[in-house]
């Protein structure tokens, strides 16, 4: 337990009011999108990077994990503090500092919400791709610490392709700038890269320069819907051989598609068993015409029907019908378990072939959808944890799932991130190596481990 003196430290480097340590108010920040939840001891609110320094040398000093949060919306238990401490929410510095047209870039704090941003950017004419679908309320500082993606990666890149540099405050309590403000830079190693992804576990992300594209001039949607599983994921790779560049290419299996299908700006025939989901943007001119190549290619790959959004609110029902998956597949069983692994495009028919066995072999339903242009495919294992049968078989099927992963050459995490739930398995993917020298450099951050302990390395990073 934290005792008084120090809750009263704390207090005194970030003020009063911007303390939690009453229990109903502590387990607001206990969780995370997963279904794992622990109350942290205090729930503290800095206003600048100065204010988190001082809690990081109290924590150093008195020995209290501290746990960083954005929105919590991280899908592997990132924000949820297991050691207990201190969760450091971020939510308070949520300044646009610049949007610098001439530059094309803009330098925010870490608690803006995504969405916010690319709405003021393209106020401006200007484009911030990274698109995750919980835009509307994850952070961006969420987002650098997760590296996040989204439907558009498959065109525009990830979060880290838009970092062109950050301020973090180290788990010491020193305050560092990475990067700059240039969109080339090789002076020293390369930290902006080390702390993309890194969950938490590095240090605190204050400030983040963001590299900004010029907006689209326009954007068409298309559904293709396919009568088989494998006409459809092997469509994914054609597509892209052939050079028809989409912007969004996302793919979603005949029992997701029922989970959603009321939302859907037209009627899927019940005979679908997958649907495509594809979106061109460019310029005005071209892009019909982009549209209809692409339409033309996927009927010669078996797709009908193929629609196409007419208006600007059609294909944004689309999306929107998108972004409602994750929590509209609650409509099958009452929990899940959301993997995000990604293999080599040859491999997504395979992948998503072999599910039936393993959903068969272990009595579970198992869905399928996401971001089939990047490989990354969302698969959940749905359950009723009052059903032992049920809650037993989840673990030995996300096993089937990551052995089949690693035989196809794949990742187990394509955007988010290891945290809690996958580090019992990084040991199927990274050598022993890799993670003795990955913990050496979580040492040189962080020595006393007070920077969200838990996560990432099974049995902590010491
Ligand atoms: C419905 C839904 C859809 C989603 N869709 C996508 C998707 O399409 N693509 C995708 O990539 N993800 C997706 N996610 C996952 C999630 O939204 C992302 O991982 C997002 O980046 C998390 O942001 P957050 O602000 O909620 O971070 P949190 O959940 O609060 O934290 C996530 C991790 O980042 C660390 N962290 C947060 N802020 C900081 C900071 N300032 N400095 C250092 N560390 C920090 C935390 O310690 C934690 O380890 C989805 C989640 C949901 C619920």
């Amino acid at each position: 337990m934290m005792q008084d003196f120090v809750i009263k430290e704390i207090e005194a480097a970030v003020g009063r009011d911007n303390v939690l340590t009453r229990w109903e108010e502590r387990w607001c920040y206990a969780y995370d999108a997963t279904d794992l939840a622990q109350a942290p001891e205090a729930v503290v609110f800095p206003g600048s990077a100065q204010e988190i320094s001082k809690v990081l040398r109290l924590a150093n000093r008195h020995g209290f994990a501290v746990t960083p949060r954005g929105a919590g919306t991280g899908r592997t238990g990132g924000a949820v503090p297991v050691a207990g401490g201190v969760v450091l929410v971020l939510t308070r510095m949520n300044r646009i500092l610049e949007i610098n047209a001439a530059d094309m870039l803009a330098v925010v704090e870490p608690g803006v919400i995504t969405g916010h941003l690319k709405t003021a950017v393209e106020e401006q004419g200007l484009y911030y791709p990274p698109d995750p679908s919980s835009a509307d309320y994850c952070t961006i500082g969420g987002n650098v610490a997760e590296c996040a993606g989204g439907a558009v990666a498959v065109q525009y890149g990830v979060t880290r392709d838009y970092v062109l540099g950050l301020t973090v405050v180290l788990p010491t309590g020193e305050i560092i700038d990475a990067g700059a403000r240039t969109m080339k830079g090789v002076v020293g190693y390369d930290l902006t890269r080390l702390f993309l992804g890194s969950e938490g576990t590095l240090g605190v992300i204050t400030r983040i320069i963001l590299r900004l594209a010029p907006k689209p001039g326009a954007r068409q949607t298309l559904a293709a819907a396919f009568p088989n599983l494998k006409a459809a994921t092997e469509a994914v790779g054609l597509i892209l051989r052939a050079g028809l560049a989409p912007t969004a290419l996302e793919f979603m299996d005949r029992a997701t598609l029922n989970c959603v299908r009321q939302m859907l700006p037209f009627k899927v025939p019940p005979q679908v068993a997958a649907l495509l989901l594809l979106a061109v943007d460019g310029h005005r001119r071209e892009v019909a015409e982009r549209a209809a190549a692409m339409a033309r290619f996927c009927r010669e790959q078996g797709a009908r029907p193929v629609m196409r959004a007419k208006t600007a609110p059609e294909a944004e029902s689309f999306w929107r019908a998108r972004r409602a998956i994750s929590p509209a597949l609650f409509k099958v069983k009452p929990q899940k378990v959301s993997e995000d692994v990604a293999v080599p495009l040859s491999a997504i028919p395979e992948l998503v072939g072999r599910l039936e066995q393993i959903s068969r072999h272990r009595g579970l339903p198992i869905l399928c959808y996401g971001h089939a242009g990047d490989g990354n495919i969302h698969i959940n294992v749905m359950y009723d944890h009052n059903i032992p049968q049920e809650q037993e078989a989840v673990g030995p099927a996300v096993k089937d799932l990551f052995a089949l992963v690693r035989q196809l050459k794949g990742t187990l995490s394509g955007e988010h991130g290891v945290g809690l739930t996958k580090a019992p398995y990084l040991g199927l993917e990274l050598s022993q190596e890799a993670i003795a020298l990955q913990k050496r450099i979580k040492k040189a951050f962080d020595p006393n481990n007070i920077m969200n302990p838990g996560k990432i390395f099974p049995g902590g990073g010491s």
